[in-house]
């Protein structure tokens, strides 16, 4: 983030602070805490591209997060979206695309201070080691996490998560069979090959325009219990707990305190994605693995 941005922001973030923790109280008073849901990539310490945030930025992100929020699992976040009550600010967080780099530094720091992590994995990188066309294109030859390392870090408590199979765009996909493909098949084999159960799954981009109303019914029905997109979005008690809103951030710190401190302008303007007329109904937590 440029210079000039950072201190507009900054000014902006301090300007909108009374306000904020006014909101916070009132929130908390009538349970309404919204959950923030967190999206990191990679964490190395090369800078390689926008979505790369170096050990120091990740580590100055957990210690301005720590003591202002409870860290929770997206199950116990659904959980509070669907008890209809949260008081506590909150915060999940979850990691895409299963960069081999994460194992360093990231991960081992989460695990040993026992934060909840959800980490979405695409089946071609891990069961076929194949790097992702997008870095190789920009000349990043990034290794992805193998299975080794994934059942690793399942036998820690991280989750595991499918990510599609070829990290696709799922709006742009109108075949049945492909989008069932990369949705249903490649989390049976990650769960197969991984050993774990394969709970949760995260569109690709995520933004409004990559998102499927098809690949919410067909994941509901192939037994994950949520679905993650990542254009932004608060979760407050109420909301339909199978949409999961996650933020993207990057290694700038006031970009994450602007978010996660609830910024005004954005809880306003960020509509939710509806993926009706048939909503999913709401559902148990922990429905399991998938069917496979
Ligand atoms: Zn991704």
């Amino acid at each position: 983030m440029p210079l000039w941005k950072r201190t507009l922001l900054r000014s902006y973030y301090q300007a909108t602070l009374p306000w904020r923790r006014h909101r916070a109280r009132q929130a908390a008073r009538q349970g309404r805490t919204p959950v923030v849901i967190l999206t990191y990539h990679r964490v190395a310490a090369d800078r390689a591209n926008s979505w790369t945030i170096t050990p120091d930025e990740f580590a100055s992100h957990l210690a301005w997060l720590e003591p202002r929020f409870e860290f929770v699992s997206l199950e116990e976040a659904q959980n509070r979206l669907r008890g209809r009550s949260n008081s506590r600010p909150t915060v999940s967080i979850t990691f895409d695309d299963g960069y081999a780099d994460n194992c360093q530094l990231a991960l081992p720091l989460l695990i040993r201070r026992r934060i909840p992590v959800t980490y979405f994995v695409c089946g071609a990188a891990v069961l076929k080691g194949e790097m992702f066309a997008h870095d190789l294109a920009m000349g990043n030859r990034f290794r992805p996490n193998t299975v080794d390392e994934l059942r690793a870090l399942a036998a820690d408590g991280i989750s595991i998560g499918c990510h599609t199979r070829s990290h696709a765009d799922l709006a742009a996909i109108s075949d049945p069979a492909i989008l069932h493909d990369e949705v249903v098949t490649v989390g049976e084999e990650l769960q197969q090959a991984i050993r774990t159960p394969v709970r949760y799954l995260a569109f690709p981009y995520g933004q409004h325009r990559h998102l499927n109303p098809r690949v919410f019914h067909l994941a509901y029905d192939a037994g994950y219990d949520g679905v993650c997109s990542s254009y932004g979005g608060y979760n407050y008690p109420g909301d339909d707990a199978f949409h999961l809103q996650r933020v993207c951030v990057d290694g700038s710190l006031i970009r994450l305190q602007n978010w996660a401190s609830i910024d005004p302008v954005r809880e306003r303007r960020i509509r939710r994605f509806f993926y009706g007329p048939e909503i999913v109904p709401r559902q148990a937590p922990t429905r399991g693995a998938l069917h496979a």
